[in-house]
């Protein structure tokens, strides 16, 4: 792959476009997340508390959703954020150690942020979801972090329903060392930072050389039953009897690649997998737009595709949930098509 030494922007490596501020910015901010958030992992060692509705939250999710919140309210005071986190919990009086402990994380970018500071950036994320907002996953796949799997800072752009700008920041995964095995690439666990904007392509740097930036691209492979193929590693948020039979209808060849995360899409943005299939474990779930808008947009600009079980495109107008798509087909583009007749054919969704 050729490498572009000399651009130090991503706006330059993308050339420009109509935002290249945001994009840097969001660049930027995430690179930094990404490097705190590996650190508080290597710290914490899997220590996490559980949030109402039992999903685990970790001082990562907070700390990191706290610096981007602040820099976004810095760099484009007038934007939106819609993000996964809230302070609620924070705020009650057996918070106040976590809070400490998210504070002196976040000190490492504002020094003279105090708690007030830090709450309130966090409880920014409760933007509603407009013309134009933000939408951040701040760890996303907090169970990978826990458990030393994959997991990602998810932030996107999204314009009048479209994903304009797409950053995922991937401690844990090397999508740029010429690594061609999902297994070398993680077993590097050197990070790296996947970006795009809309029109201009996805790209992606080592996480200790930001500036050093290759174009993404998916894979060739046609034919579905020599895909390789991605799902969940936590086995509950899919109905893997409904996974298994697609992947039998397919005839795929190759035992599926578990992994937790966006670090999916970008695995699939660099030619490493060819489809990931997600079949939500109950029928009325529907995904966060937080947990699809930075990953799809990566993809779709690497030449690949993303749909709903149905082959709609994910609708990012409806909220803070994609309530009008059930699940997630994410591919190189040349096997999706067979994969949602796939699903039609064996009647798995209505109509
Ligand atoms: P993955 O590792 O690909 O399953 O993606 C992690 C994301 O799954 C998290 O960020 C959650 O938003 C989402 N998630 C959490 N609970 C569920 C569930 N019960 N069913 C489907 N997805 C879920
Ligand atoms: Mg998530």
């Amino acid at each position: 792959m050729n490498r572009s030494r000399v651009p130090v922007r991503p706006s330059d490596v993308t050339r420009d476009g109509a935002w290249s501020r945001e994009l840097d910015v969001a660049v930027s901010v995430v690179t930094d997340a990404t490097v705190l958030a590996r650190d508080i992992q290597g710290q914490i060692r899997g220590e996490a508390f559980l949030k109402p509705d039992q999903s685990p939250v970790t001082i990562a999710d907070f700390a990191v959703q706290a610096v981007v919140a602040d820099r976004l309210a810095r760099e484009l005071p007038a934007d939106t954020l819609v993000a996964e986190e809230d302070a609620t919990s924070l705020r009650a009086r057996d918070g106040e150690p976590i809070v400490a402990s998210i504070l002196t994380w976040i000190r490492r970018f504002a020094p003279d942020a105090d708690a007030g500071r830090a709450l309130a950036a966090i409880d920014r994320g409760a933007g509603s979801p407009g013309d134009r907002f933000w939408t951040l996953d701040p760890i996303d796949g907090t169970e990978g972090f826990i458990r030393d799997g994959q997991y990602v800072i998810a932030l996107a752009l999204v314009v009048r329903g479209q994903v304009e700008v797409g950053v995922l920041g991937c401690p844990r995964l090397s999508l740029t060392s010429g690594d061609e095995r999902i297994a070398d690439a993680e077993a590097r666990h050197a990070g790296s930072i996947a970006f795009a904007m809309r029109g201009h392509g996805s790209f992606a740097a080592p996480l200790v050389a930001t500036g050093e930036c290759s174009p993404l691209r998916v894979s060739a492979v046609r034919e579905p039953h020599a895909a390789r193929v991605l799902r969940s590693r936590a086995g509950h948020h899919i109905d893997l009897a409904a996974f298994n039979e697609v992947i039998r209808e397919l005839g795929v060849e190759v035992a599926p690649i578990l992994m937790d995360s966006q670090a999916k899409h970008a695995v699939l943005a660099a030619g490493h997998a060819d489809l990931l299939l997600r079949i939500p474990a109950r029928s009325d779930y529907r995904d966060k737009i937080w947990d699809h808008a930075a990953g799809a947009l990566i993809l779709e600009e690497a030449g690949g595709r993303v749909t709903d079980l149905r082959g709609d495109p994910l609708d990012f107008r409806a909220g803070r949930t994609l309530v009008h798509n059930r699940g997630v087909i994410a591919s190189n583009g040349h096997v999706h098509d067979a994969v949602v007749d796939a699903i039609r054919r064996l009647g798995m969704i209505d109509g």
